[in-house]
């Protein structure tokens, strides 16, 4: 698995001036062992591990998921590390079939507390296409490539079903983050999650499809 990470990563962002992600030996993932890769050419290098089963990759996936910026749900970043950590959740789809009777055994969190954190992540349901393909963390898709891929394309199918050269006619979309959204699309544990958020209820759909791209915007 890191082995095909290794080349995909070379073979799709190698190429780029300045850009890309890059492997170092030295650097081990402290939870998984595995080695580190980091964005080449950043000022300061963000450590990543490239194992999708890491805890650390698991907790830092739900911790993105429910930001501000991407789903929006409130108080999920903070709870992300005991949510894995007491194994109540291991990807994003979990987190809408919790109860709460389940999260009052977390520490620090009362009834109360619990209901209004479910309510949060009910909420969330409704979100914007956008904020679903940003909150996946599929990597080189930052808020505005989403953004230009919602304005593309009406729902989350079609994003997934399309070519690298049908990717690449959202503004935003370069030939590398195109290439990174039909890599993921490729993994079957990622095909099986869209399922289980599609069944959850999770909005698909794209508010933004067909709407004008933000001024300013190149
Ligand atoms: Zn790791």
């Amino acid at each position: 698995m890191i082995e095909s990470i290794t080349k995909f990563f070379t073979s799709v962002f190698g190429n780029q001036a300045g850009g890309g992600k890059v492997f170092h030996a030295s650097q081990k993932c402290p939870e998984c062992g595995s080695k580190l890769w980091a964005e080449a050419g950043a000022a300061e290098p963000v450590w990543l591990c490239p194992n999708p089963d890491c805890p650390a990759e698991v907790r830092a996936g739900i911790a993105h998921w429910c930001s501000p910026g991407a789903m929006d749900i409130a108080g999920g970043e903070k709870l992300a590390a005991q949510l894995v950590g007491s194994g109540l959740v291991m990807n994003v789809a979990e987190l809408y079939r919790l109860k709460a009777r389940e999260l009052t055994r977390i520490e620090g969190l009362d009834t109360a507390a619990a209901q209004k954190f479910l309510e949060a992540i009910a909420a969330s349901k409704k979100r914007d296409l956008w904020r679903v393909l940003y909150g996946l963390r599929i990597s080189g898709v930052s808020a505005d490539a989403a953004q230009a891929l919602g304005r593309q394309f009406p729902t989350l199918h079609h994003v997934l079903g399309a070519s690298a050269g049908q990717l690449m006619a959202a503004e935003q979309v370069s030939a590398a983050v195109a290439q990174s959204i039909v890599y993921w699309t490729g993994d079957r544990q990622n095909r099986d999650l869209i399922k289980r958020l599609d069944k959850l209820g999770v909005n698909l759909k794209s508010e933004l499809y067909g709407a004008a791209a933000k001024p300013g915007a190149a």
